[in-house]
């Protein structure tokens, strides 16, 4: 079983810091069932590869395991595709030889280890007990760019059809520690087969390593059960544990880090305040129709059916869980009737043209930007600046030159794993004032939460009025 990651973040060789093994050394380590080796076929300061081999003893593997092939009958014992496929024997080597960087922990190059950088993974074969479709299902949802291709049963004879094993390589520009938790989950859920008991240690340690993505992820229910080897009873804890961690925050990709998020915010109370800036600006521009894109759980929304003032309200989401989220805060099921005619809930995303964004007074993007690619910010400002057109937009993002201030915040760390980008604020209002005289809107600025001479405040608001 080979499984390579390559990086083109450039010293590409600081891969051999993240991992923790040396670039220029091939690396053996004793593992349960055999050895593992490390090394590196290319390692050069534009590309580096990094390669873990597994070379599984199959005698080793029946020997004093009887629950191993016990099923099957003899001959499955000693000739089986556990030494070749990649299957959780994959994840305990990923704990055992990569034990740090799956940790995120990397003490030459700390700042590294948290921000995300082009990564390929490669595995060689890999059973995708599901087919593509699964595998598919199981890591795009992640933000992974998969491929993945049907290894024939014997090259030499294509006539025999295809084994039901897949060559895959997954990339995405992400951290090492997220690509390892990623795979280290995964692979054993794509195989349908553990090879150890699965107890409550196993439970605990897929809460765990699920963190921050797990409770998002549309597929969790087939994930976790699969991961338990379908036994029901831990597999209903799991859930259940994985809910309740997750009922406060509604972010798509990931509670754990928005809770993160709020904690080193928390001390500024910089939520309220921002949210108190917004209403007020929101009043004297007069805006009585707004539509809040990015809503998450809705705590905008709350204030704003507080207050008379606003008319007609709207919340979008591209998370669904987010909408279930604010529709229970906002108790809109139980809500009478003229109060649950001023609001409406709807799943969109702010990068695609929606008619049912126009016609609103104001639209609100309330620490969302941050969320987008890039790429796709041009999309968000045609969707709000042309087609929706509304008199006023309300723009919040981090500034972050600010992060400097938190001080549990590592030096060159976002405040949000799912963040794409955080600005300084020559960029937001560059960005700002473009899009403001693209579209004949005029654009002010206003910080939020404590001012600081040398950094400016936590938040930046644009406000953009026709
Ligand atoms: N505005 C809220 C939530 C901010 S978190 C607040 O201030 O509390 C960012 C939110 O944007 C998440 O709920 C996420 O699901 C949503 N989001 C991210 N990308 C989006 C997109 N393309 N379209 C719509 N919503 C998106």
């Amino acid at each position: 079983m080979l499984l390579t990651i390559t990086t083109t973040h450039q010293p590409a060789t600081d891969l051999g810091y993240l991992l923790a093994k040396h670039p220029d050394r091939c690396q053996t380590f004793a593992i349960n069932y055999g050895e593992a080796h490390v090394f590196y076929p290319e390692a050069t300061a534009e590309r580096c590869t990094a390669a873990l081999v597994l070379d599984i003893d199959p005698i080793g593997l029946v020997r004093g395991r009887q629950q191993f092939g016990r099923a099957r009958g003899t001959l499955a014992q000693y000739v089986n595709d556990r030494p070749y496929v990649a299957s959780s024997f994959l994840s305990v080597a990923i704990a055992q030889v990569l034990g740090s960087a799956l940790r995120g922990a990397c003490k030459d190059r700390p700042a590294l280890a948290s921000t995300p950088i082009p990564l390929i993974a490669n595995l060689s074969v890999v059973p995708c007990r599901g087919g593509e479709a699964f595998l598919r299902r199981l890591f795009e949802p992640l933000g992974y760019e998969v491929t993945a291709r049907r290894v024939p049963l014997d090259e030499a004879f294509p006539e025999w059809g295809d084994s039901p094993y897949h060559r895959v390589t997954l990339a995405k520009t992400t951290t090492v520690s997220d690509l390892l938790t990623h795979l280290y989950v995964l692979l054993p859920v794509l195989d349908n087969h553990k090879h150890y008991w699965v107890g409550r240690d196993e439970l605990d340690k897929l809460l765990e390593r699920g963190q921050g993505w797990l409770a998002e992820h549309p597929e969790r229910e087939e994930i976790v059960s699969r991961y338990l080897k379908h036994q029901r009873s831990l597999t209903r804890e799991a859930i259940e544990r994985l809910l309740a961690d997750d009922d406060i925050d509604p972010d798509a990709a990931d509670e754990h880090n928005e809770r993160a998020e709020q904690a080193l915010e928390r001390k500024l109370t910089l939520n309220d305040q921002r949210l108190g800036t917004i209403i007020a600006v929101l009043k004297q521009l007069g805006a009585r129709r707004v539509i809040d894109l990015g809503c998450g759980e809705g705590k905008l929304l709350g204030h704003m059916l507080r207050d008379k003032d606003f008319a007609k309200i709207a919340g979008v989401d591209v998370s669904p869980r987010a909408l279930e989220i604010a529709a229970a805060r906002l108790k809109l099921e139980r809500m009478p009737t003229r109060q649950r005619e001023r609001i409406e809930l709807f799943q969109g995303s702010l990068t695609y043209g929606d008619s049912r964004f126009s016609g609103y007074d104001a639209v609100c993007a309330i620490e969302v930007i941050e969320h987008i690619d890039p790429s796709r910010l041009q999309a968000f400002e045609r969707v709000v600046f042309e087609l929706a057109r509304p008199g006023a937009v309300v723009i919040t993002t981090p500034n972050v030159e600010y992060n400097v201030r938190f001080e549990s915040l590592p030096e060159g760390k976002l405040r949000h794993r799912d963040h794409r980008f955080e600005w300084t604020r020559t960029q937001f209002e560059g960005w700002a004032r473009r899009v403001a005289n693209e579209h004949g809107y005029s654009v002010r600025f206003v910080p939020i939460g404590p001012m600081d001479d040398a950094v400016g405040a936590p938040t930046q608001m644009g406000v953009f009025a026709r």
